[in-house]
């Protein structure tokens, strides 16, 4: 066999990087998996909390580094922006990343992988694999069509001061909001070097950002992107699909008798993210839209908003509210076990805040959602969910904040919700369409991921040429 075939040959050494906050470290993780399920050597390379949030398999080794939680004065154990409580700590966080650069260079260099796969946060890996002469790929959990708008509104620097429509793009998209300067800075000094590496990894599959934006970006940009999602549907059983991030507070089996007992496409779910935090006079809205639409529901509401008063009452649930629907309904305080939840028949909608990999867990669960972006990237997927591919509707929420502790200062209503909720659970034509198109992106997403789908085939393409670069690396 000559050189180059053995090179050719040989599994490829794979340094994973993410960012510590939930959103970000489940799917790099799970992707990760999906080169570690083709034989390749993968190694996370994170801090010993985080460490244990990530699903538990032998196939990828764990590399971690202490976390400075004095250097940055966090207390110990708080190592991602999931169990921040705060937006000081949030930032504490963030400076720690910074601060973790050296020990993780340290360790690249002196164990040199063949490609690092690092989150866009940490923009000094590009000078890191260029130092070594290796490829660097990218991932910040947008979808690609949330990645061209950013990119289309950055380029073209147009008035951003009221609604406005994206520029240059496939769709004609009209934006009811945009993003402070501060935000809109931050993300698209990240873009810009992210856009140097050698490609982005995109936790969706090509189908659901479709043709028309996958050669938008290919020609507009001229970048490449890596469709090798959806990552969650890497985990086949319940047990493994709740292993996904942090411990869930309640157990896999009881959620899934409690939703035995109820119809199909009856149960509305309710869940913002990891970091996603409304006022008590929001919460107190939600909660009256769904006593008063009279549908099944779990309502996921963070741990740290009902402990952070200190007093038993939560003012944010009216009077007697959990009596009143104990059996219609569960809240759970804290950590659900989403994945499995949304792939339960009885689901019928998804309340979301938009974040790409709740989106992309409803796509491939076939869930219809009703759309409620707070920030970020949130307001583009939005857009995508409700006007392009027309799986979800709005409940009309139109304020960009700056991040998930940023409270929103104007109320979405109770009337609102319900009328949103009902829009794509009434049974209705509108509903039952919604429905139908939200069961077809179901379908082409597990096709994704199969021998022969467009996910699967990208991941052989892209390990192709990962090992080409390395077969043809100049020698040191
Ligand atoms: N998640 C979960 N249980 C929860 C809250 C969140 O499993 O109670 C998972 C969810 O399935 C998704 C991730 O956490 O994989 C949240 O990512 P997303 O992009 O939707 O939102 P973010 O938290 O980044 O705002």
């Amino acid at each position: 066999m000559s050189e180059y075939s053995s090179t050719m040959e040989r599994p490829l050494k794979l340094y994973f990087i993410p960012y510590l906050a939930a959103g970000h470290l489940i799917p790099l993780c799970d992707i990760a998996q999906f080169f570690a399920s083709r034989g390749h050597h993968v190694t996370i390379i994170t801090t010993p909390s985080n460490a244990l949030i990530l699903h538990q398999s032998n196939n990828f080794r764990v590399q971690t580094f202490q976390f400075p939680s004095q250097e940055v004065g966090l207390p110990d154990g708080v190592e991602n922006l999931t169990s921040t409580t705060n937006l000081d700590q949030s930032q504490k966080i963030h400076h720690a990343t910074v601060l973790l650069r050296q020990s993780i260079q340290n360790f690249v260099e002196h164990h040199p992988p063949d490609c690092i796969i690092a989150d866009f946060l940490y923009p000094w890996a590009h000078e890191l694999a260029n130092n070594l002469h290796i490829p660097r790929l990218v991932f910040n959990g947008f979808s690609l069509f949330t990645i061209c708008a950013m990119e289309s509104v950055k380029t073209h620097c147009i008035d951003l001061s009221g609604p406005f429509v994206i520029p240059n793009f496939p769709d004609r998209i009209t934006m009811k909001t945009a993003p402070n300067k501060y935000a809109r800075e931050f993300i698209d000094s990240l873009l810009t070097v992210a856009l140097k590496s050698n490609g982005f990894i995109i936790n969706s599959f090509a189908e659901l950002d479709g043709e028309e934006y996958v050669n938008h970006y290919e020609k507009t940009i001229a970048h490449k992107a890596w469709h090798l999602g959806p990552a969650s549907l890497i985990h086949k059983t319940a047990e493994e699909k709740a292993a996904r991030g942090e411990k869930s507070v309640v157990g896999v089996q009881e959620c899934l008798t409690w939703l035995d007992s109820k119809r199909e496409n009856s149960v509305l779910y309710i869940c913002f993210g990891s970091i996603c935090y409304f006022s008590d006079e929001q919460l107190y809205e939600i909660a009256s839209a769904i006593e008063a639409l009279g549908n099944g529901f779990i309502w996921v509401v963070p741990e740290k908003k009902h402990k952070e008063t200190g007093d038993d009452k939560e003012k944010w649930l009216p009077e007697g509210f959990e009596k009143r629907n104990e059996k219609k309904g569960m809240i759970i305080r804290g950590w659900a076990p989403q994945v499995v939840i949304l792939g339960h028949r009885a689901v019928g909608a998804f309340l979301t805040h938009c974040g790409w990999n709740s989106t992309v867990e409803a796509v491939s669960a076939g869930v219809p959602m009703v759309t409620w972006p707070v920030h970020s990237d949130q307001f583009y997927n939005e857009s995508l969910i409700t006007e392009v591919r027309r799986i979800g509707v709005e409940v009309g929420a139109d304020e960009w904040t700056l991040c998930g502790y940023w409270e929103t200062q104007k109320l979405v209503t109770r009337d609102s919700i319900q009328k949103a909720v009902r829009r794509v659970m009434d049974g209705a034509d509108e509903a039952f369409q919604i429905r139908r198109r939200a069961r077809e992106f179901r379908k082409k997403a597990i096709q994704a991921v199969q021998e022969g789908g467009s996910s699967y085939n990208n991941l052989t393409a892209l390990i192709h040429q990962l090992k080409r670069f390395r077969a043809c690396k100049p020698l040191d």
